[in-house]
């Protein structure tokens, strides 16, 4: 479908086929809610005013924090996609005074965040970060039965854009035997999609596997930015703390289950001796849909290089459980999800090293620096790097984007 908003047209993120929700700042204004059309941003709430968006949902999606629209579900989002569809499409009567031009804002988080998960559903990346430590068993004994995760820390959640300041904290390599504080040596990025929570459920009432999608509100790209050598002193045996808690950044537009609906497929197969899905993790539906045809790349850009450098390029299916999954198991034990809470799916990795998904793999803990086309190698990130995440779905000529998720690193 076509747009009045030329831009739109052929627009390698932001087509008619997308219309993500996010929370934007025209130069000198307010926060509000907006949906990305091209290269300008539809204001909803001058869209209400005007009396061309109409309804509570539409209401709603055009304040400042996203939670109470999230939580309305997708009739909710479904109601808003078929008006905002309507009002930008091709033949419409054009009304430019409701657009800003993306450029001359500055994105937001799109929700009040009230905690963050992050998994580790990444099974090539946990096979490669766990053959650095454990060659023999790589896998811990209930990676195949259950979606690993921890809690993070939702405070330190950025969005794309902010600077990265290199964190601080004891870190203890082997040659030493005594930790030091200071300044992280191994700063490392992780590839991951982050996953909005729509409607929640009550404490002691698990979200049942085949009801989890409906409590899906969205997707983005996620940087777990990580601090392995702070993370491998303090991990055990509690997990992560400060090596993660640092900063995190998000992409900030959702991009619905709608938009996202053409581009989702089957969940790979099991390989042959791995344990059958307990039960209570199972749901046909979601295995036959609920994995993501998403193709996911990460750049670097280093402060001497003119254009950004890409490092890998992988694909969402290479998460070993569904995101359906992940919301039935964190729930499982009675815990309440509420609207606007952000899941990562753990690092995304590929088969294949050209879809390695952090530098900790890319440079096999560190041993074998990375060579960048200007002549400069890479451990680990060094001051003035900046990392960019995209990610991209193509089918039948339809594509959609997710926009940049962008950090750079000050000392
Ligand atoms: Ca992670």
């Amino acid at each position: 479908m076509r747009s009045w908003v030329a831009s739109a047209n052929g627009h390698a993120d932001f087509s008619m086929a997308n219309l993500p929700h996010g929370v934007f700042a025209p130069s000198g204004g307010a926060p509000r809610g907006g949906v990305a059309i091209g290269d300008a941003i539809l204001d909803v709430g001058a869209a209400v005013a005007a009396g061309v968006l109409r309804g509570a949902a539409a209401e709603a999606a055009a304040l400042p924090a996203l939670n109470r629209f999230l939580g309305m579900g997708a009739l909710a989002r479904q109601d808003v996609r078929g008006q905002v569809t309507a009002l930008l499409a091709e033949g419409a009567p054009a009304r430019p005074e409701l657009l800003h031009e993306a450029s001359a804002c500055s994105m937001r988080l799109p929700c009040v965040i009230g905690d963050y998960t992050d998994f580790y559903a990444g099974i090539q990346h946990a096979l490669n970060v766990g053959r650095l430590l454990r060659p023999d068993a790589p896998l811990m004994p209930n990676y195949k039965y259950l979606p690993v995760g921890y809690h993070g820390r939702a405070s330190s959640v950025r969005p794309s854009g902010v600077d990265v300041r290199r964190p601080s904290g004891q870190r203890k390599p082997g040659s030493e035997t005594v930790p030091s504080f200071g300044p992280s040596r191994n700063l490392d990025y992780e590839l991951e999609l982050g996953v909005w929570i729509g409607p929640g459920n009550e404490l002691g009432s698990p979200i049942q596997i085949g009801a989890a999608s409906g409590h899906v509100a969205g997707f983005c790209l996620l940087n777990d930015w990580s601090a392995r050598d702070i993370q491998g002193w303090e991990y055990q045996p509690l997990g992560p703390f400060l090596a993660k808690s640092f900063h995190t950044t998000v992409s900030p537009w959702i991009v619905t289950p709608e938009a996202l609906a053409p581009f989702r497929m089957a969940q790979a197969a099991r390989p042959e001796g791995d344990p059958a899905i307990l039960p209570h993790l199972f749901d046909a539906a979601d295995q036959a849909s609920g994995a993501l045809d998403v193709v996911l790349e990460v750049f670097i850009q280093t402060p001497s290089m003119t254009a950004p450098h890409r490092l890998s390029v992988g694909h969402a299916r290479h998460l070993y459980w569904t995101v359906g999954q992940m919301v039935s198991h964190h729930s499982s034990g009675g815990c309440d999800l509420r609207p606007g809470d952000l899941f990562g799916t753990g690092t995304i990795s590929s088969p294949e090293p050209e879809g390695w998904g952090s530098l900790l793999e890319l440079s096999q803990g560190g041993r074998a620096p990375l060579a960048l086309p200007d002549g400069e190698t890479r451990r680990f990130l060094e001051n003035g790097d900046t990392v960019i995440f995209r990610a991209r779905a193509e089918r039948d000529g339809v594509s959609i984007g997710f926009g940049e998720c962008r950090g750079t690193v000050l000392g």
